[in-house]
Formats: structure tokens, sequence, C-alpha cells
């Protein structure tokens, strides 16, 4: 299958107080296959989220090459930078960053809208159809407040799959649940990725749903340490 994602040699400092640079990743090579479910783990201050914002387009490498959905991004201007990743890839934090007085729709609404500039009847569908995926259709017109925390961040991967990424960045989605609804929204992750073939790169520190993963990547200092194989069955998936 096509690669969604090809990094290489990517490195990365950041100036903390000129002429002081720090490297914080040393020559980063990694491919992801489309429709590959991926982990990445390592210590904290191992580089982590620093690579996620770099493949997501937030921020860029000081150094190397980076493909996206096959399409290289190192000479794209911001316009074109934003094009891509408003279409390409779908992000979820630990944090949900829902707008909290806005009603779940309405969330999951908000990229289709960014994108559009008006709301129409289309996107009120594809808001139903979303929550519907994740178990949320009774909870629609909820304000986000009033939702419990995994209910919130079910919310927030809806609005991540909002605009049908190919790939979907996940910076330690379940590190704010507690164990059973951590369980089950990495459950519904992998529902997706089986079921319509979204590609996933998930940062996670919980080794047991790591092993869940198709592939694990471990990154150590800003180098990739090691990779080796998940022990997910393929094409098991765990029910919600
Ligand atoms: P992880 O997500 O694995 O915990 P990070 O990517 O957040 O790691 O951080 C990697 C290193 O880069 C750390 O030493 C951190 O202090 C540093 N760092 C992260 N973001 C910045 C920034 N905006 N400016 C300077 N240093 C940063
Ligand atoms: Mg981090």
């Amino acid at each position: 299958m096509a690669d969604v994602l090809a990094l290489e040699a990517i490195r990365k400092s950041y100036a903390i107080g000129t002429p002081v640079e720090t490297e914080v990743l040393h020559g980063i090579d990694l491919t992801i296959r489309a429709g590959e479910f991926v982990a990445l783990i390592g210590p904290s201050g191992s580089g982590k989220s620093t690579l996620l914002n770099i493949i997501g387009l937030l921020d860029s490498p000081t150094s190397g090459r980076l493909q996206v959905n096959g399409e290289e991004t190192t000479r794209l201007d911001d316009a074109a930078r934003t094009r891509l990743r408003g279409h390409a890839i779908g992000f979820v934090f630990q944090y949900h960053y829902l707008i909290s007085a806005f009603t779940a729709a309405e969330n999951v609404m908000m990229p289709m809208l960014v994108d559009r500039g008006h709301p129409d009847r289309q996107m009120e569908q594809r808001a139903d159809e979303l929550l519907d995926w994740v178990g949320l259709s009774r909870w629609r017109n909820n304000r986000a407040t009033n939702m419990s925390g995994g209910q919130q961040q079910r919310v927030a991967i809806a609005r991540a799959l909002a605009m049908e990424p190919a790939l979907v960045l996940a910076d330690e989605p379940t590190g704010n649940l507690d164990t059973a609804s951590a369980d089950s929204v990495f459950a519904l992750l992998r529902r997706i990725n089986a079921e319509r073939g979204t590609t996933f790169l998930v940062v996670t520190h919980n080794m047991a749903l790591a092993e869940r993963c198709d592939r694990i990547v471990e990154l150590v200092d800003g180098q990739i340490n090691a990779e080796r194989p998940g022990r997910a069955e393929p094409g098991a998936v765990s029910k919600l």
C-alpha cells in the first residue's frame, strides 16, 4: 500500500536564546503505510510531541524531508501547508480543546465550517453521522461542558474525522482518562482504523494500549531507539 507518511533525516532544533540552539530530534527516518496503526512511545522529553507537531505541519523541521499523503511538504508555502493540514490530517490531543459553550454537533462541524465559511445541511448530516459513529447520537445537542471526559474525547475524535483525513495524529489521547474510559476510547480509535481505513499515529505512555497497535516505535533522546510489531492480531478489533 502507499505511504501516508515518509520522514527522512528529520532534525529539529529549538532556539533557546541566540546563539544557543538545542537539537531535540537528531535525524528521524520513519515511514507509515496507509491503514497502519502505529504507537509512538518514549520517555517524557524524548521528542514525541515535537515530532507529532512536525508531522502535523504545525511546526517545521530544521532540516530533513517530510512527505504527507504523497506530497513533499518541505517547500510548500503557508497557504498550501494549511490546506494540506486541514484536508489530510486530523488531530486528537490529551486535552480535547472543545469549545465548551458549543454543542457536540457544533464542535464536530467546526473544521468544516472553517473550511467552507458557512454552515449547510450537509455539514450537519456529516456531524450527525460522525457522532453516531462515536456512540454519541443522543448527545448531539448537549454542550461539551456538560459531558464526561470520555464523552468529550469522543467528540474530539469525531471532530478529527470531520474532513475525512488520511492520517490521525493523537498525542496521549487517553492520558487524561480513567482506565475504563481510556480502554474504550482506544478501542474506538482501533475500530475507526479497521472500518474506515484511517491511518493512526498515537503517542501513549500506556504499554498495554501500545501493544494493541500494529507497530511500536520508541523514541529516546530524539532518536528512534527501537521499532517492533505490537501484539495485536492482524484484523483484530476490540469491542467497545
Ligand atoms: P515529549 O513529548 O516526548 O515529552 P517534547 O517533544 O515535548 O517531548 O520535548 C522534547 C524536548 O524539546 C524537551 O527537552 C523539551 O523541553 C524541548 N522543547 C519542546 N518544545 C520546545 C519549545 N517550544 N522550545 C524549546 N524547547 C522545547
Ligand atoms: Mg509530549
